[in-house]
């Protein structure tokens, strides 16, 4: 097998063994990158030399017979939305392009101390806004298993590079979808863990009470691998659980027999594709057939799971988003046509008319903000702020809020009877490139069956359990409980022991 067909598990065990050295691994998947990526434009930044560095150091330290981390000599990619100081964090805009954050994200020092090795910093949709990774200021991402097809967002590039064995594992954030939708569109193993699971410090915020970072892999296997070392409370993020992180990756074998899994009728009605239906009722089967048993369960407001989802987020993002205002970082502006000095320097002052601003410095923030935002960003900014304004916050956002709590309630009630609940993760397989784009509301819609869970907090897994028949990868979602990692990671192991969709690659020009 190719060293970069091989999972992270293999690597990591080959490594440790010195079977492999970690510069053979990391030079592996920098050649594929090189390769492909042309074809799929998952990467933002390479960090080539300093990869090579870190792996012939753990080489090094590996000959010396000095201990090495968890993780020592796997390549992983990392979306765009976590802080590095050793690559640019733009989360595809153009109003942080070519920022440099001061810090590591949380996760991102985690897995450095483990020896895990960064390789890059993947595409996403802007500020992750988005599901289908177009949204992105440098490029769309192109699916490695149709080329004219989205790769879902809004870790598209993260999800891509997985699917084209660009990386064996990649890092992806999940705000109503980001992780499982892209990772069920692409045919990989994405993982939204219960919020607080996972430090949020140095994730560039969008929806604070919803935003989780989580791993992507091509099975669950190496998804609770990667999980074991980016878990766990976090003194820098307040919303970080202080619960004992568990062993994930040894409790994966325990056996599924008498496992409770939950069937939303609702999950099957309007808008499925017949495909994605006929992909989701065979995983049932073989769930049944692992020991399983499935109860009709109800979740009486997930109808009103996107427009509450659509509230709160842009409210949040509205709040979030006031910092890139062209005075601290990001963008800015360049005085008007060169005429003036630059805004914030307090000297020159020029009359109120001339465009219509209140002052320069007003006018620089609303320059830097329209020429740094992209459309959707813009769109979601305005909503917010028209949600959350004296006379409507009211009727939207604490209705939002009312409704969020309705939603989490139906989950609490459904987990009383079922341990885990099953279904699709999106209506459809991959869409084409610009299918969606003109259509919003389309676009939003994508997210029906994964915003709840980030409303409700909890986790949720998705996997490959199928294919349509012109070969396009069909997703299941499994949603638990709150700290139900352990369970999510075991069923879906379970299923990918039973099942090879997960195997599958896509074929890509060379
Ligand atoms: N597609 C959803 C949105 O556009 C989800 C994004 C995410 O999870 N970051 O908001």
């Amino acid at each position: 097998m190719t060293i970069v067909a091989r999972s992270a598990v293999e690597l990591v065990a080959a490594v440790r063994t010195g079977e492999l050295s970690a510069t053979a691994c990391v030079e592996a998947f920098l050649g594929r990158i090189a390769a492909v990526d042309g074809h799929v434009n998952a990467f933002l930044a390479v960090s080539r030399e300093r990869a090579l560095e870190q792996a012939a150091a753990i080489d090094g330290r590996r000959a010396a017979g000095r201990p090495l981390g968890s993780l020592a000599g796997l390549p992983v990619a990392v979306k765009d939305a976590l802080c590095t100081t050793d690559m640019p964090t733009t989360c595809a805009s153009k109003m942080l392009a070519g920022y440099r954050p001061p810090y590591d994200a949380e996760v991102v020092g985690r897995l450095r101390r483990a020896d895990a090795v960064i390789v890059g910093k993947t595409n996403m949709d802007e500020f992750a806004m988005g599901g289908s990774n177009e949204n992105s200021a440098f490029g769309p991402v192109r699916n490695p298993w149709d080329l004219s097809r989205t790769p879902g967002g809004s870790s598209g590039g993260s999800a891509a590079c997985v699917a084209a064995d660009m990386a064996p594992v990649a890092i992806g954030s999940d705000t109503g979808g980001s992780i499982r939708q892209p990772a069920g569109l692409c045919g990989i193993t994405g993982l939204k863990p219960t919020y607080g699971r996972i430090s949020r410090r140095g994730l560039v915020a969008f929806a604070s009470s919803l935003d989780q970072i989580g791993p992507m892999a091509r099975s669950a296997a190496d998804c609770a691998l990667v999980l074991e070392t980016i878990a766990g409370h976090d003194p820098g993020d307040a919303t970080s659980l202080g619960d004992a992180v568990p062993g994930y990756t040894t409790l994966l074998d325990e056996p599924l027999a008498g496992l409770r899994i939950g069937r939303v009728k609702t999950h099957f009605g309007p808008g499925l594709d017949p495909a994605v239906a006929e992909g989701v009722e065979q995983a049932f089967a073989t769930f049944e057939a692992a020991g399983a048993t499935i109860h009709e369960v109800e979740l009486p407001h997930a109808d009103y799971g996107i427009p509450t989802y659509y509230l709160i987020a842009p409210c949040e993002a509205s709040s979030n988003l006031a910092r890139y205002d062209g005075a601290h970082y990001g963008h800015r502006a360049k005085p008007d046509g060169g005429h003036r000095a630059a805004a914030g320097n307090g000297r020159q002052h020029e009359p109120a008319a001339a465009g219509g601003f209140d002052s320069p410095l007003v006018e620089m923030y609303c320059r830097s903000r329209a020429e740094g935002f992209g459309p959707e960003v813009k769109r979601r900014i305005m909503l917010g702020t028209y949600a959350l304004s004296a006379g409507y916050y009211d009727a939207f956002y604490a209705k939002a809020l009312r409704v969020r709590r309705l939603i989490q309630q139906d989950y609490l009630t459904a987990f009383q009877s079922v341990d885990l609940i099953a279904g699709p993760v999106s209506p459809t397989p991959a869409f084409k490139l610009g299918e969606k784009t003109g259509d919003p509301l389309a676009m939003y819609l994508v997210d029906m069956y994964t915003v709840g869970t980030n409303l409700a907090g909890i986790g949720g897994i998705s996997f490959p359990c199928g294919f349509t028949p012109t070969g396009l990868p069909i997703g299941l979602q499994l949603q638990g409980p709150a700290l139900s990692e352990p369970l999510l990671l075991r069923a879906a192991h379970r299923y990918q022991q039973l099942t090879e969709w997960h195997i599958r690659r896509p074929a890509l020009p060379a």
